[in-house]
């Protein structure tokens, strides 16, 4: 291959890379916007409750998570502060919380998730 048609390959594998992270940036907005229509806190501070009944407050981003295993939009497999297991978690809608809920989720989850 010659010069010229190698430092082609260079810039369709540059424009090739931008497309695609321009393509995932938009169905992570996306994404995010439906869920806070659907009436989750999300992107942000989220209350959530484990398999067990536990409710916490933990970050819930939709594309991104550093320490939870995602499985689907509204399933995570998560640590829950509260029975110390990993356990399948889900959002809880903003509507459907009491302020006693969110009281127990803010103590489960401590000072520094507040
Ligand atoms: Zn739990």
């Amino acid at each position: 291959m010659d010069r010229r048609w190698l430092g082609f390959g260079v810039v369709v594998g540059l424009v090739v890379g931008i497309l695609v992270l321009v393509v995932v940036g938009i169905l992570v907005v996306v994404q995010n916007r439906r869920m806070r229509r659907r009436g989750y806190a999300i992107p942000g501070q989220t209350v959530v409750r484990c398999s067990r009944g536990h409710l916490f407050v933990t970050t819930w981003v939709e594309g991104g998570s550093l320490r939870a295993v995602r499985l689907g939009p509204t399933t995570r497999y998560q640590r829950c502060p509260t029975c110390g297991r990993f356990a399948t978690i889900h959002p809880v809608k903003d509507a459907d919380l009491t302020e006693e809920m969110r009281r127990q989720a803010a103590e489960a989850s401590g000072p520094a998730a507040s």
